[in-house]
């Protein structure tokens, strides 16, 4: 084989023409190499959907570059020669071109891109410019600050991008957040629209058969996978997502319901995450809806603010703490992950709820990720490493830069505030406010300490009374504690004794 000039290797995460390491590649003389491993697809057991998406997306970009006139080598997961990691195959392959420059871009996991760094290879790093904000950007932000704050950051983005804003830099409407308006229950004869699905093309069904084969033990459904694979796909859902939900997903984004696992959500996560969408021209989009008079200003926010703001602040919290980050435990939780995560075997309709439809379609939205199956671990004190490998597994769009912040920081409050100002513990209140799920549930949300009480309730206050050394001194879980102490002593122990039986079920290896 004759020598190459450039080996430019492309993730399973990073299948963008845009990417910063394929610009100014030769045909002749630079070769793309990309590599389906084992380890990444089982250093934790990944739902079958989300191997399935990485390698078809993979195996089909790989088909467009070739199409593009680029010179691709392609390591599918059978190929006897393949060693398994990517240092291995980045190794094997350099050794083999005896390429004079191996090339990679910035990766979406502290691990494999320490691993990589680790290998001996001289590697010339590209930053990913898929993202608003790079790393040195961020750590520049928030250096000197002593608490980071999502507003403020996100309002940095707005002038960067300029969405959103009047000629005079202010932002349009007045205010630069309307979330206030974006919490609506969804009201009965509300319809959400039937989600967009996409048939498994040859490529796809070959992919299938191989997961199944290959990863039996891993939770979760396969045959039902009706995900993008391509960046035409891709923008086919997107193009659904504008025409038909976009206007209700203000209003009803933090809204749940049974057997309604979509409701008014893109689900375009996992194709932004891996390449298949770009930023950039997802919130121009939104931007354009809105300024057409289309979609209401909530919504258009809303959106564009999940994106600049909330995705592009956990990547730069995650980069600026890593790795010591994920060792973040500060309530000392040491609690076992409870079996019915796996498996939706629960009598709590709403952990059935979301957690049977991750299982189904390896997706669920961010309010049943935080206040449904989030909000049970953090007042169940389950070890962060355990709930946090549970969603880096389970979700389609999840990778370790978005998951571990969301998790670790947001629903678990395990880096003591660094990320969110205080945990999102709730008893089953708001999630009957927010739900249809309650009405179909074996317990009661309404009482606490009886035999059938919603479990949410006395782990609520158990949760506040076990970390009250930790939390009684932040202010904005003031109110929460004046509650609790206005109590009588009665109340209080009945509670207790509840949350105490139902960790000790927990502990027993018991459903609830
Ligand atoms: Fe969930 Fe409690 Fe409502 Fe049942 S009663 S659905 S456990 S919040």
């Amino acid at each position: 084989m004759n020598a190459i000039r450039r080996l430019c290797l492309v993730l399973g995460d990073q299948l963008s023409f845009d990417l910063a390491c394929l610009q100014g590649l030769d045909a002749e003389r630079d070769r793309v190499l990309l590599v389906e491993v084992m380890e990444e697809a089982s250093h934790v057991p990944h739902h079958p959907q989300k191997i399935v998406l990485i390698f078809s997306a993979m195996r089909h970009f790989a088909e467009e570059l070739r199409q593009q006139g680029f010179q691709v080598q392609y390591v599918t997961l059978d190929d006897p020669q393949n060693t398994g990691s990517v240092p291995g195959e980045l190794q094997r392959w350099q050794a083999q071109t005896r390429a004079e420059e191996v090339h990679v871009t910035e990766c979406g996991d502290w691990r494999l891109e320490q691993s990589m760094k680790d290998c001996g290879l001289p590697i010339e790093w590209h930053a990913d410019s898929r993202f608003l904000c790079s790393r040195d950007e961020f750590a520049a932000w928030a250096k000197d600050k002593k608490q980071l704050r999502m507003e403020f950051f996100y309002r940095e983005m707005r002038r960067k991008s300029r969405l959103l804003l009047n000629d005079d830099g202010t932002p349009v409407g007045g205010a630069w957040n309307f979330d206030a308006d974006n919490r609506k229950a969804l009201p009965k004869g509300v319809k959400a629209p039937y989600p967009a699905r996409f048939s498994a093309d040859t490529i796809t069904r070959e992919v299938i058969a191989l997961v199944k084969e290959r990863f039996a033990s891993h939770y979760g459904a396969v045959d039902n996978f009706d995900y993008p694979v391509t960046h035409a796909e891709a923008q086919e859902l997107w193009a659904y997502f504008l025409d038909y939900a976009l206007a209700g997903f203000g209003d009803y984004q933090d809204a749940m319901a049974s057997n309604e696992p979509f409701l008014f959500h893109a689900r375009i996560s996992a194709a932004l995450n891996i390449g298949l969408l770009d930023l950039r021209q997802v919130c121009s989009d939104v931007e354009s809806a809105y300024w057409s008079g289309s979609v209401p200003l909530n919504a258009a926010e809303g959106f564009i603010r999940q994106l600049i703001g909330w995705r592009e602040y956990v990547r730069g919290v995650y980069w600026l703490k890593m790795p010591e980050y994920a060792n973040g435990n500060v309530f000392g939780n040491s609690r076992a992950l409870p079996e019915f995560y796996w498996t939706a075997d629960t009598k709590m309709n709403c952990m059935r709820q979301a957690i049977g439809q991750s299982l189904e379609f390896a997706y669920a939205h961010h309010i049943q990720r935080l206040m449904v199956t989030g909000n049970f671990a953090l007042l169940a004190g389950i070890a962060p490493s355990e709930i946090c490998e549970w969603y880096l597994a389970i979700y389609m769009d999840a990778f370790d830069w978005v998951e571990l912040p969301n998790t670790l920081g947001m629903v678990m409050h395990a880096d003591g505030g660094y990320l969110g100002s205080k945990p999102y513990c709730a008893s089953g209140q708001y999630i009957k406010r927010m739900s249809n799920y309650c009405g179909d549930c074996a317990y009661k949300v309404t009482e606490s300490t009886a035999d059938n009480a919603c479990p949410f309730n006395s782990l609520y206050w158990h949760f506040l009374m076990r970390h009250g050394d930790v939390l009684r001194g932040n202010q904005r879980m003031g109110m929460l504690y004046k509650n609790l102490d206005r109590m009588t002593e009665a109340k209080q122990q009945a509670l207790w004794q509840r949350g105490q039986m139902l960790l000790a079920k927990l502990d027993a290896g018991e459903a609830l």
